[in-house]
């Protein structure tokens, strides 16, 4: 899918309607700096928005994922490919996904092990506090790794504004979360907020 062209597109399209951009915006209930990053190719309207956006600009979904005005000739086959592309897309972030899981699994798992020797087994003292020292690394590695996967799998949205985005992964660690939620400040609207954690946009 290729953002640039979908974002002269929607450009296009909302123009083509005699929309400014906040005018779209409002009609969307989002914030006009989300409809300047799709135009300018910086983002993809997120899933629950198609629909709406479409309806707006009056053009079919097909349509905005292909950037043009796709033909009734190949309407079927452009769907197809857009609808592959989409489920590609959900699919690494998903893996991604487990992956993390899997990753913050084994970590515990190492860490525990290593501390269990440590403390339990008859050893010399600089054996057992190398030992810890390794534990900890291991931890901090593990940790590391889960949430590097964690993070480019999928978006924050945010509830204020609806923007889907990629924090930092300054502002991921630092931020308070739940299972499915993390507190992070918008880049939209600046706001800070608990943003749900989504695979697919
Ligand atoms: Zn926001």
């Amino acid at each position: 899918m290729d953002q640039i062209q979908i974002g002269k597109f929607i450009a296009e399209s909302r123009k083509a309607r005699s929309l400014t951009q906040r005018q779209l915006a409002d009609s969307l209930g989002i914030s006009d700096k989300t409809v300047s990053k799709w135009e300018t190719g910086k983002g993809l309207p997120e899933v629950s928005l198609m629909l709406p956006l479409c309806g707006e600009l009056q053009i079919t979904v097909n349509d905005l994922l292909s950037g043009e005005r796709v033909s009734s000739t190949n309407y079927q086959k452009k769907a197809e490919e857009n609808m592959m592309e989409l489920m590609k897309e959900n699919e690494e972030n998903k893996r991604r996904m487990v992956l993390s899981v899997i990753c913050g699994g084994i970590t515990i798992v190492a860490v525990c092990a290593l501390i269990a020797i440590a403390a339990y087994m008859p050893l010399p003292t600089a054996a057992r506090i190398a030992l810890i020292v390794f534990a900890l690394a291991v931890a901090a590695a593990g940790v590391g790794a889960a949430c590097m996967l964690d993070v480019k799998a999928g978006y924050f949205e945010c509830p204020n504004c609806h923007a889907s985005f990629v924090p930092t992964m300054a502002e991921y660690v630092k931020g308070v979360h739940t299972i499915t939620k993390r507190r992070l400040t918008c880049p939209e609207c600046g706001k800070t907020a608990m943003c749900r954690h989504r695979i697919v946009r």
